[in-house]
C-alpha cells in the first residue's frame, strides 16, 4: 500500500484500501448536510468517489486506525472521524493515526447498512470481502490499535451507547474499552473470546489476528443525525486517542 503526500496539506498522506467501493457522499443529504464544507472535506468527498480511501497523519512507532462507516448508514461516526481529522491535521503528532472515515463510500452514498447486500461487520473474515481488505490494510500496514467506530438505533443491536471489547486473545482490547466507556460515561460490552457470538466483525477479527481492537457505539436512528450525536461519536474517539496519549 503506497501512501502519496498532498500537497495541500502538511502532514497528510493518502492510499486506497481498494478502488471498487466508492460513492458520492454529496447525494447523501443527512450526511453531506452535516459536513462543514471546508478544504479538507472537500478533498476527502472527491477522494471517495474512487474507492475507500485511508489517510494518514503524524509519525511514530505506535500507529492507530479510527475506523467509520462500516455501516454506511451509521452517520454520526463518520462525521465525527472528518471533525477529528479537521482537528488534528497540522499538528505535530508522535504516533502514526489513520483514518478510514467512509469505509464504503457507495454504502454511504445510499444511506444503507450493507455494500452490495453485505454486513461488512460480519465479514471480515471472507477473504476479499471489503471489510477483509480493511482488515489486511491494518495488518500490512502494521497498525497496532484499531477504534470502529459505529451508531446504533433503540430497539436494535445493542441498542443503548456502549463499547464491546473482547478479553483474548488481544486483552488491551478490554482495558481500552474500560477506558473509553469510563470517560464517556457508557456501558461495556465484553466477551471473553473474540468472535465467539458472531462471526467476522471487524473489531473481533482484528483481536484474533493479535490487533486489540474495539467497536464504540452512540445511539442515533439509522440514516440520520440526531443532536448530540456527533459530538458523542467524537468523545468517544477523542478517548480512545487519549488512552494512547494523542
Ligand atoms: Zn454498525
Amino acid at each position: 500500500m503506497l501512501f502519496k503526500k498532498i500537497d495541500e496539506f502538511e502532514n497528510l498522506e493518502i492510499a486506497y484500501v481498494c478502488d471498487f467501493s466508492g460513492g458520492y457522499i454529496s447525494r447523501n443529504k443527512q450526511l453531506f448536510g452535516n459536513i462543514e464544507l471546508n478544504k479538507l472535506n472537500q478533498f476527502i468527498l472527491e477522494k471517495s468517489v474512487f474507492g475507500t480511501p485511508i489517510f494518514k497523519m503524524g509519525r511514530g512507532n505506535k500507529k492507530l486506525l479510527i475506523l467509520s462507516g462500516i455501516h454506511g448508514n451509521e452517520l454520526s461516526p463518520q462525521i465525527a472521524n472528518l471533525r477529528l481529522m479537521n482537528e488534528l491535521i497540522g499538528n505535530d503528532i508522535d504516533l502514526s493515526l489513520y483514518f478510514i472515515p467512509f469505509a464504503a463510500p457507495k454504502s454511504s452514498m445510499n444511506n444503507e447498512r450493507t455494500f452490495n447486500s453485505l454486513d461488512l461487520n460480519r465479514s471480515s473474515h471472507i477473504k476479499n470481502s471489503l471489510s477483509n481488505l480493511i482488515l489486511n490494510a491494518v495488518l500490512d500496514l502494521g497498525i497496532d490499535f484499531v477504534g470502529d467506530f459505529h451508531s446504533t438505533a433503540i430497539n436494535s443491536n445493542p441498542g443503548f451507547e456502549s463499547v464491546f471489547s473482547s478479553k483474548s486473545p488481544s486483552p488491551e482490547s478490554f482495558l481500552i474499552a474500560n477506558y473509553v466507556a469510563r470517560s464517556v460515561g457508557c456501558d461495556v460490552i465484553s466477551y471473553d473470546f473474540a468472535g465467539s457470538s458472531y462471526k467476522g466483525a471487524v473489531e473481533d477479527v482484528c483481536n484474533l489476528k493479535k490487533v486489540p481492537a474495539v467497536t464504540c457505539e452512540v445511539l442515533c436512528p439509522f440514516g440520520n443525525v440526531v443532536r448530540g450525536s456527533v459530538d458523542r461519536s467524537y468523545s468517544q474517539m477523542k478517548s480512545f486517542l487519549d488512552y494512547f496519549g494523542v
